[in-house]
């Protein structure tokens, strides 16, 4: 439903900012909400709530708050596949805990290839069409695209039939947030000052920059802090001036 990235410097309160655009997403309806956050020890780590954003924020403040670090995703669900609780909640997580995603829309051939990862031995944790995506990227990351997630993204998405938009960041790669949307809805590129933002919608944008760069169909994007590359599904560069956000909220 509603999907916040971040990419930036070292030592950013990125929890804080996970957590703030999405409660500006919070108008278009969720049952559950989560983050990931590459902390500076280097683990992605993981909070997800069912119900109220105010209960994640609840149960992150309890936990082991993640400390600073420079990479986050968030995510609220509105459930199409699988109930609305925790472990269904996204994120989701790849077998080794390495790459984090986050998706809106509706993984039409999932069970197949659900089937087909379970077989190659990939092991899930939720009843989600979107758990696939994680394990796809995961089995092209380790293989044919060889620790390039830019890639891995790009194969696992040839797998898929239905409608995404997507974020999705490794803990080895600290630097690099990857967005993508297919017939799915909106994903913007959020620009700001050494630091780069990924949202589904413009309002969880705002509090940071006002200049943006809207997805096109079968785009992909790669943030890192210093700036964006946004290739066509045949891989070309795709140069588009960003666009000004005149209004408030
Ligand atoms: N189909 C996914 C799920 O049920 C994503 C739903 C959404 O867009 O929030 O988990």
């Amino acid at each position: 439903c509603g999907i916040i990235g971040y990419v930036g410097p070292e030592s950013t309160d990125v929890t804080t900012i996970l957590l703030e655009g999405l409660s500006k997403l919070e108008y278009r309806g969720y049952d559950s909400a989560g983050i990931a956050v590459l902390t500076t020890a280097g683990k992605l780590e993981l909070h997800r709530r069912v119900g109220k954003i105010a209960n994640l924020v609840a149960s992150v403040s309890n936990g082991s708050r993640p400390g600073e670090g420079t990479l986050g995703i968030g995510h609220t669900r509105w459930a199409t596949h699988g109930r609305p609780n925790d472990s269904n909640a996204h994120p989701h997580t790849d077998c080794s805990g390495t790459l984090s995603l986050v998706h809106n829309g509706i993984i039409e051939n999932y069970a197949d290839l659900r089937q087909e990862l379970s077989a190659s031995g990939h092991t899930f944790q939720s009843e989600t069409d979107t758990e696939v995506l994680v394990h796809l990227v995961e089995q092209a990351y380790l293989g044919e695209a060889n620790h390039d997630l830019v890639q891995a993204v790009r194969l696992a998405l040839k797998r898929v039939e239905g409608t995404y938009a997507i974020a999705v960041v490794s803990r080895e790669q600290p630097d690099l947030l990857v967005g993508a949307r297919h017939n799915g809805g909106p994903l913007i590129v959020g620009l700001g000052e050494n630091e780069n933002f990924l949202a589904s919608d413009i309002p969880a944008l705002l509090k940071h920059t006002r200049n943006i760069i809207v997805l096109e169909e079968g785009e992909v994007a790669e943030l890192r802090p210093h700036g964006v590359t946004i290739t066509d599904q045949a891989g070309s560069v795709v140069l588009r001036k960003p666009l000004t956000v005149e209004w408030d909220i």
